[in-house]
């Protein structure tokens, strides 16, 4: 399958606005943990569900291609520890499969949160990574309709 993943100018063009408290959840969250591991982007994943008066279950799925979503059992699986992925993810659990929007959404809502960590890092595509790891590999996400996990 061929995904329409949106360019960097199209994402940042115009600013993405929040719900009232969105940003602090991932502040307070931030501060409240050391480690930033899968197990808490879970619990962040698991706060912000709880804030838009949603439902969500997440899945560790450490395969390559195993960041998804999968709408019929609004399930997460997230292969890694990236913050952005899971947000994305979450995004897609939001607003539905739109590429753009889910990239939009996950990146404004990281930038506004964390306006120094953002300015750490640089677009690889659509995807924001860690300038020192810009030769690394990009990874996809899938935004699954089938009732199978993916990975
Ligand atoms: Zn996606």
């Amino acid at each position: 399958m061929i995904i329409n993943y949106p360019t960097k100018h199209t994402i940042l063009s115009s600013p993405v606005t929040f719900r009232k408290g969105a940003i602090r959840i991932l502040q307070t969250w931030y501060k409240a943990n050391k480690k930033h591991t899968y197990n808490q982007n879970k619990q962040l994943l698991h706060n912000l569900a709880k804030f838009y008066k949603t439902s969500i279950s997440v899945f560790n799925t450490p395969t390559k291609n195993g960041d998804c979503y999968i709408p019929k059992q609004k399930m997460i699986c997230l292969s890694g520890d990236s913050l952005i992925t899971a947000l994305h993810e979450f995004a897609h659990h939001l607003y539905g499969p739109s590429e753009t929007t889910a990239c939009r959404w996950s990146i404004w809502l990281f930038k506004k949160a964390f306006p120094e960590s953002y300015n750490k890092l640089t677009f690889k595509r659509h995807m924001l990574v860690r300038k020192q790891f810009y030769a690394k590999k990009t990874h996809s996400c899938q935004y699954d309709d089938t009732p199978t996990t993916t990975g």
